[in-house]
């Protein structure tokens, strides 16, 4: 029996559950034994390389239920960002509304640039290759998003005394659907990927960052941006945890070749 082995077979005796995935690391730094649960959900168990397989396996038992809850959480909100295929039929969420992808070759009737959504559901993309239209449909997201970002977020400007703000949509990556940059930028930047989640997502995302545009007193979520964000949006804690829920599900542009 090697070094890991020893501990594999004392941990398989206390009959854990198996959608724990426990895995054994020696590491040869550690003086006592640790548990860290992955993102996903997976359990790490970190033992000393002196350690008694015995009481490994007692420390892990004594934590049961620690290493539950914490699994249950990270399996709930871990990420399951769905991957399109660029195949007529596959459906994208923009605007609050659900399109299906049909690729042409030349412009459609009433069409005059691609790519383009139509009043019966439909978006419309030039056939070329994935990466291509994956390009177009962002851009497309991020002209609609821009253009709803302006209308929508005047409103807290006029209302908020915010003077000069400038809008960007672009690419935040994979944590982040907005971010407010202060002075000299001055600029409300949203991620592209809000645009395809429902609207009163969005609104939230956009009326999160016009409460800091307002340069609220204090911490960045602290009490003056709190009831900032209460005067203008009452369910915004509400949303907040929907979003959370939600957001794990929206597409992030991640693509596969077609089949
Ligand atoms: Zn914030």
């Amino acid at each position: 029996m090697n070094g890991q082995d020893k501990f594999q077979t004392a941990l398989a005796d206390l009959r854990l559950p198996v959608e724990w995935r426990i895995a054994v690391a020696i590491r040869p730094r550690r003086r006592s034994v640790g548990i860290e649960i992955l993102p996903g959900g997976s359990v790490a168990v970190l033992i000393p390389p002196t350690a008694d397989p015995e009481q490994v396996a007692r420390f892990v038992s004594s934590h049961r239920r620690w290493i539950a809850g914490k699994v249950e959480t990270a399996t709930r909100l871990a990420p399951d960002h769905p991957v399109k295929e660029f195949v007529d039929g596959e459906e994208f969420d923009l605007l609050g509304r659900r399109y299906q992808l049909h690729l042409v070759d030349t412009l459609p009737a009433g069409v005059e640039q691609l790519p383009a959504v139509t009043a019966d559901h439909l978006l419309y993309a030039r056939r070329q290759p994935a990466e291509q239209i994956r390009r177009a449909i962002i851009g497309l997201y991020r002209h609609a998003g821009l253009d709803w970002v302006r209308r929508e977020g005047y409103q807290y400007e006029k209302d908020g005394r915010i003077g000069g703000l400038r809008y960007e949509v672009r690419d935040l990556g994979r944590r982040r659907w907005g971010v407010y940059r202060g002075a000299p930028k001055h600029l409300t930047a949203l991620h592209w990927a809000v645009f395809g989640l429902p609207m009163h997502l969005a609104e939230y995302v956009l009326v999160h960052e016009q409460a800091h545009a307002t340069w609220p007193d204090g911490r960045a979520h602290g009490p003056a941006w709190q009831r900032r964000m209460n005067l203008w949006m009452p369910d915004w804690q509400q949303r907040r945890t929907v979003l959370a829920e939600v957001g794990r599900h929206a597409w992030l542009g991640d693509w596969k070749p077609s089949s």
